[in-house]
């Protein structure tokens, strides 16, 4: 007989006993077999994932179905503040659980701490303030307390029902330099920060649309959770996001085929918020990332999808406010190319690797794959990092995409060690439309 708690012997009489050592070994050894056979159940029952941001489970802020048409009711009686863009992908992430397990935009004490320390108030790691603004007249017409819907400002579709639990004004500048590193009004991160209404409004958010996207893009448009389930069904527990908004040339496949060795399979994530000007239309990309999934990968191995964030630009920081949303979506890494986010010189091509070693234990899961630029070589014959290529520049095929684009328009042969044919030929076809649609100047 074994004993079953902790409190069944005199220890300070009985220690010296032989017998009751003995037991005691045996008892501690089942102590741990039943706690292993505990882990492996509840590891089982949850899942090999890595867990959400925040230790808890997901939180999607969309409310349930059930509830959402009696809500929308309520929220066309409320004040409505008109959301850009970037506030608008802010709501649809909190709706989609990307950013568990923040409850809504952030109050002055969270802006000021992410800013300052990349934490929140109570110390959780959190890379870029989530924020919304609106002028100073709507501001004041607004008290602490009220319900306001949340409007797309270009549709007028009510997203979301903001409780305002507090209103201020935050320093853009102290922003624009924690969390881009300049201050320049032409970075186009920094710009939409510098062209945010006077006033910030805090408080907890309830999604009541995911907008055009569920219906846009219904094969694309995968939730956390339903990432997650995907991924447990393949069989995978180590996943490694990519991040992208191009279709993938051979670089981009080499990446993902690197990560592909050291995981059990590779999530290409796109972007489907708003681009930049002359970026190549969601659709467009997608059949061509299709094509080179089609073509060149091994079934099983990658799973495309899309999510609609916004890009900021923001470089470091924002390559680590990816790696949480991975970690959410239940991706163990997170591949990180070189100048990954950045834009224009506002980083140096491994700043977006090296701001991962700052952070301290436990504030994320999600891992950066730290991948250098990646190429084909002719000195090499074959693909190559800068890490594993010793050879000059000239050796090396880089197309930049203004050059790309212009050699697609004009017809001219793109090299297929930088390129691979299925996917040209979709983007052929794109600028050929492109032309012919608005004569023969390509913006
Ligand atoms: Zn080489």
């Amino acid at each position: 007989m074994l004993p079953q708690d902790d409190n069944i012997f005199d220890f300070d009489n009985i220690i010296d006993s032989n017998e009751v050592k003995l037991l005691l070994k045996v008892y501690a050894h089942q102590r741990e077999w039943r706690a292993n056979v505990q882990f492996l159940m509840e590891e089982e029952a949850v899942s090999k994932l890595v867990g959400p941001h925040g230790g808890g489970g997901l939180k999607a802020l969309l409310a349930p179905r059930a509830e959402r048409a009696e809500q929308l009711v309520r929220a066309r009686g409320l004040l409505k503040v008109p959301m850009t863009s970037r506030e608008i992908s802010d709501v649809l992430m909190m709706a989609m659980g990307a950013y568990t397990p923040l409850d809504g935009f952030m109050g002055k004490a969270n802006w000021r701490r992410v800013c300052l320390d990349m934490k929140l108030k109570n110390g959780l790691f959190w890379p870029i303030p989530i924020t919304l603004s609106c002028n100073k007249q709507l501001a004041d017409s607004i008290h602490v307390g009220q319900e306001v819907a949340l409007v797309d400002g270009e549709s007028d579709e009510i997203l979301a029902i903001l409780e305002v639990s507090e209103k201020y004004v935050a320093d853009k500048l102290l922003e624009c330099e924690q969390v881009y590193r300049t201050t320049d009004a032409a970075h186009p991160g920094v710009q939409k920060v510098l062209e945010q209404g006077e006033i910030n409004l805090a408080g907890q958010v309830i999604c009541l649309s995911e907008g055009e996207y569920p219906a846009k893009y219904p094969e694309l448009y995968i939730r956390p959770a339903q990432a997650r389930a995907m991924f447990l069904e393949n069989g995978w527990s180590s996943v490694a996001a990519f991040q992208t908004r191009n279709p993938m040339q051979r670089a981009h496949e080499y990446l993902v085929k690197i990560a592909i060795e050291v995981t059990d399979g590779v999530f290409i994530h796109q972007v489907l918020g708003k681009l930049k000007p002359g970026d190549i239309p969601a659709e467009v990309r997608t059949g061509a990332i299709q094509a080179m999934i089609d073509n060149y990968f091994v079934p099983g191995t990658v799973i495309q999808a899309g999510y609609p964030i916004e890009m900021r630009y923001a470089g470091p920081r924002e390559a680590l406010l990816h790696a949480l949303i991975r970690q959410n979506y239940g991706c163990s890494h997170l591949i990180v190319g070189r100048d990954h986010a950045g834009v224009g010189d506002y980083y140096g091509p491994f700043d977006a690797h090296h701001i991962f070693d700052t952070l301290w234990d436990g504030a994320l899961e999600t891992r950066a794959l730290k991948i250098d630029i990646t190429f084909f070589c002719r000195r090499c014959y074959g693909m190559a990092t800068g890490k594993t290529c010793p050879h000059d520049e000239s050796e090396r095929i880089h197309i930049s995409g203004t050059e790309q684009r212009a050699m697609l328009v004009s017809g001219e042969d793109i090299p297929l060690e930088f390129a691979r044919p299925e996917v040209i030929s979709i983007l052929r076809n794109y600028y050929a439309g492109l032309a012919e649609s608005r004569g023969s100047s390509i913006g």
